[in-house]
This record gives C-alpha cells, structure tokens and sequence, in this order.
C-alpha cells in the first residue's frame, strides 16, 4: 500500500472543492483495509473511504486517512430460472455498470442510469431515481467490518434499507464495502410509471428507457464534469469533519430540481 501525504482531493469530488487529505491511499483489494486501519491508528487519524466524491461537501483539510475505492469487477456471477445475478466490485463507475448490464442482456437497472459516483456507495444512502432504487435489485454486499476487523455479507433485510437511507449511512465509518451483488430479473418489464417516462409505450426496450432517462437527466442538472453542482439528494456527510465552503475551480450551483 502506498500512503501519500497531503493528497490534493479537489478532482476528487464532484462540487471541484479545492481540499487536501492528510493520507492518502488507493483501494484496489480488500487486503488493503487492515493496513490502512493500521495506518489510521498509528496517525491518530479516523479512516473515511471516498468513492466518486459526488455526495461529500469536503473541508479545505481533511484531517483523515483517506483510502479512495478502486476496487474493480463486475461479472455475471449466474442465471437462476427468474433471475440473472451480477456482482460488481465497489470502485466501479456505478453508470457503466448499468451500461455494462444493459449490454449484457441483462436489463432492470435503466432507470437508474446517469446516477453518479460508485457502485460500493449505492448502498450507502440506497441511491434511486425515476421510480426504482437499488433495493429493488439487491441482493447482498461483502463488507470490511472496521471493528471487528473482519469481512462480512449482508442481505437486503440486513442493510436496513429506507428512502435514501441504510445502515450504512447511519453507521458511516463502520463497514467498508467491497462488492455489491444484484439479481436482475429475467422476465422483464418497463417501469415508466414516473412522470416524463410515461410516453414511453409498453413495448419500449430498456436500452430506450435508459437513453429517456439520461436525456432527462441532462435536461434537469448540467453536467457535473463541467459545472459542478450537488444534484437532488444532498446530503453532508462526513458532518464531523467537513463543512460547506466556496467552490474554487469550477462554479458549484444547488438546483431545485429532481435528477
Ligand atoms: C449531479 C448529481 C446527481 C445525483 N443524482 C442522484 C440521483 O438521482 N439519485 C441518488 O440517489 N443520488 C444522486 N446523487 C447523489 C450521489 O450520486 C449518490 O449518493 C452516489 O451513490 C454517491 O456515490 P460516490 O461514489 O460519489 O460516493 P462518495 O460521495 O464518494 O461518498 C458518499 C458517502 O458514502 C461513503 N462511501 C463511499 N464509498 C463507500 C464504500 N465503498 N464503503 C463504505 N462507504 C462508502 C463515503 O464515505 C461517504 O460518506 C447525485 C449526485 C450528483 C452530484
């Protein structure tokens, strides 16, 4: 594991926020979470672990050991009589995973196309958009459990799942999740029932709801590549370290509107 100091995080996170972590490490496997616990103790320092940036508002100094999720993989794992299973690692980009299924031939996760950030945080405020969210799709999760030191797995009914909430969420620096698991059922129907889907006929393919869903994204928010912004569900986290400040870099705008 390589720990770099005084990390520059401003391409880090999605709102462009200009801030710099005192340690830095990459996570690429699970082998790497006890020695940046390790490193953690050793610098008095709490370990926060940051996927894509796109739900964090980061302090100039982040007095943190920060592991940034990296862990890659996704793969159709098997095809029962109903379902297709597919488990991806938790640093994976969490739209190209839902490309990558669509692709496949495995349709379900559409609607929730365009979303930002990884698949490891989907969980953690159980992400969603225009009508579905990943419980609907869940299967289980491989963690890190930073107290007891050990891997664990969780079902849906473990994860306490709720409107933009989980056990995640609520117990934040706890687990450290390293794959998700989902079971994408094969017979399939659209679900456009939301508003905006609903001129889509029900003969509509979910490579078409998934174009609709990304032309409404992008007709709702600016890109967040060019102009960083909060999205629709904003929520502070790391409240104990982080506060709210001025983007520098690129202009961070708040917009009223659902992704
Ligand atoms: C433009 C925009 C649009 C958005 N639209 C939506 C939307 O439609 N629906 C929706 O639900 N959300 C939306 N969001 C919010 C955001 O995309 C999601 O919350 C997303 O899941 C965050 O992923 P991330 O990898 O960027 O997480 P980060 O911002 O890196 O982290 C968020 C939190 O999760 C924790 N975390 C991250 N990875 C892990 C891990 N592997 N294990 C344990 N904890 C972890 C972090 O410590 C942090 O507390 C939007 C955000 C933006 C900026």
């Amino acid at each position: 594991m390589i720990l770099t100091p005084d990390f520059d995080l401003t391409r880090e996170n999605t709102l462009g926020l200009k801030s710099t972590a005192r340690l830095v490490a990459r996570i690429e496997d699970a082998s790497v979470i006890s020695a940046l616990l390790d490193a953690s103790e050793r610098h008095g320092l709490p370990l926060r672990i940051l996927g894509g940036g796109s739900n964090v508002v980061l302090r100039e100094s982040v007095e943190a050991v920060v592991g940034l999720m990296r862990i890659a993989g996704r793969r159709l794992v098997e095809q029962t009589a109903t379902h297709n299973i597919v488990e991806a690692g938790a640093g994976e980009n969490w739209h190209d995973f839902v490309a990558w299924t669509l692709r496949s031939g495995f349709p379900g996760l559409e609607n929730l196309a365009g979303i930002p950030g990884t698949v490891g945080a989907a969980p953690v405020q159980n992400i969603g958009a225009y009508g579905v969210q990943l419980s609907d799709y869940f299967l289980s999760l491989t963690a890190f459990d930073t107290r007891e030191r050990k891997l664990c797995e969780f079902d849906r009914d473990s994860c306490g799942f709720g409107y933009r909430n989980s056990r995640f969420k609520s117990d934040p620096e706890r687990y450290v999740i390293l794959s998700v698991t989902l079971e994408l059922p094969k017979c399939w129907k659209p679900d456009c029932g939301y508003a905006g889907l609903g001129r889509l006929g029900a003969d509509t393919t979910a490579d078409k709801v998934m174009a609709h869903v990304l032309a409404l994204r992008g007709a709702k928010l600016p890109d967040w590549r060019r102009l960083g912004n909060a999205g629709s569900f904003f929520t502070t986290l790391w409240s104990a370290l982080h506060m709210p400040i001025a983007s520098k870099g690129r202009r961070a705008i708040r917009s009223p509107t659902a992704a």
